[in-house]
This record gives C-alpha cells, sequence and structure tokens, in this order.
C-alpha cells in the first residue's frame, strides 16, 4: 500500500479539514496546536499528515513531498498552481479579497484613468492584475502581515488584503471599497500522485467530495 502524505496548515484549515478528513476514515494522532511535530500520525499506517505554512501547502504538493494538500485560493493564485490538480472546492475557510482605505478617503477620484495609487499588501500577483485590469497604475509594497496598519502609518494609500468580518478593518479606521475575489479552500493533488497512487487516492478524494458542505 503506498503512503499518502496531506499538507496541511495549522489553525483554521488544519480545524475544517479535520471532518473532511474524518470521512474519509482519517484521523490525525495529534493536534498541532500543542504538538510541535510537523509530521503527525494518523489512525492509518499509510497516511501521514505534514504541517506547513499556508502558502508553502502549493508548493510541497507541486513537487511530490505531500500528495495531497489544502490551500486558499489566495495562496494558490500566488502560486499559480503549476503541476496541482484541483478537484474539489472545500468551501472552507471563506473570506474575501478586497481593497481597504482609511475612512474618507476619496478611492474613486484616487482610481480615475491614468492615476497613481500606492498599495500595500502579501498578495502581489492579485493586487497587479487587479489594478491593471482597471486600468490605475500601482505602487505595489510588499508587506507579509499586519497590512491595516500601513496606511495610517503612511506607507500606502491603500491595501489589498483578506477580509471576513470587517472587524480589523472597522477597529483600525479602514472601510472596504472593492471586493476583488471570494475566497475558500481547495483540495489539490500531485498531478503525478494521482496517476502513479490512483489506488490509494480516489477513494479519500471521493470521501472528502462527499463531506463537502454547500
Ligand atoms: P500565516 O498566518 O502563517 O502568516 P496565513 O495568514 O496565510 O499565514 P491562515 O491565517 O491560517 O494563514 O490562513 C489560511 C487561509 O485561510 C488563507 O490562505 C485564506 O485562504 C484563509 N483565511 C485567511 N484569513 C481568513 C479569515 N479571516 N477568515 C476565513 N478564512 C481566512
Ligand atoms: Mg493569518
Amino acid at each position: 500500500m503506498s503512503t499518502i502524505t496531506i499538507a496541511l496548515s495549522k489553525g483554521r484549515i488544519f480545524e475544517e479539514t479535520l471532518p473532511l478528513l474524518a470521512a474519509a476514515g482519517i484521523v490525525p494522532q495529534e493536534d498541532p496546536e500543542t504538538s510541535r511535530k510537523l509530521i503527525i500520525p494518523t489512525n492509518r499506517d499509510n497516511v501521514r499528515v505534514v504541517i506547513v505554512r499556508a502558502s508553502d501547502v502549493p508548493t510541497y504538493v507541486q513537487y511530490g513531498a505531500a500528495d495531497l494538500g489544502v490551500a486558499g485560493k489566495d495562496v494558490l493564485f500566488e502560486h499559480g498552481g503549476e503541476g496541482l490538480y484541483q478537484p474539489l472546492d472545500l468551501n472552507i475557510a471563506k473570506c474575501r479579497m478586497m481593497v481597504a482605505v482609511p475612512a474618507g478617503f476619496d478611492y474613486d477620484n484616487a482610481v480615475r484613468q491614468g492615476a497613481r495609487l500606492k498599495v500595500a499588501t502579501k498578495y502581489l500577483k492579485v493586487a497587479r492584475e487587479h489594478f491593471a485590469a482597471k486600468g490605475v497604475h500601482v505602487d505595489l509594497i510588499k508587506l507579509y502581515g499586519s497590512m491595516e496598519l500601513a496606511p495610517l502609518a503612511g506607507l500606502a494609500d491603500a491595501i489589498v488584503d483578506l477580509v471576513s468580518s470587517g472587524g480589523t478593518l472597522k477597529a483600525n479606521n479602514l472601510v472596504a471599497v472593492e471586493e476583488i475575489m471570494a475566497i475558500s479552500s481547495r483540495l489539490v493533488v500531485n498531478q503525478a500522485a494521482l496517476k502513479l497512487k490512483r489506488e490509494a487516492l480516489e477513494p479519500i478524494i471521493g470521501a472528502i467530495a462527499g463531506a463537502v458542505k454547500e
């Protein structure tokens, strides 16, 4: 029986993937929040989970270091998806990719044709393509976190970030002015593994598909 490795990130993706794995008869034997182990055994001898950074999941699966993984559309868009088969939208970790600005900032005027906007974000590719499609010139500033601070500290005019409740924007006197895309997480599968380990992978993918909630 071939060994199956599943790449997951800690936090919401791990938590929300657990019931889907359970439907496939897979139960991780440790909790990554309390365990320091990066390789977590499951109840099945031939299935293990590796814990990686959310943005590293596509890379592990692309190179076949993991056969399966769960990654947000935000992460997949930035990665590009090379070498990945994406059979299922899991409908978990849902949020929206938005443009946000300080309350009172005249966004419509700032993005008139030919204008120039300073945008801070972790999602360079998403932001570049969004503003290019609008014909707005942007100076993109790459950040790794706490995007909300950038307009407040004078680093940028606007941010491109994930928003769920909007609580963090509100607490920092920012408003969402444009939705770029709806985000949820997808199952990703290594394309070569899908062929070579078909017998082991197909029942897992099928059971996960049957457990996805609308
Ligand atoms: P890290 O926290 O390690 O810097 P990250 O922020 O990308 O990385 P998570 O916060 O665990 O990691 O987010 C994982 C995925 O969950 C994201 O890629 C996105 O698809 C989704 N996500 C992010 N923030 C939210 C949110 N507030 N509500 C729902 N889903 C979210
Ligand atoms: Mg996060």
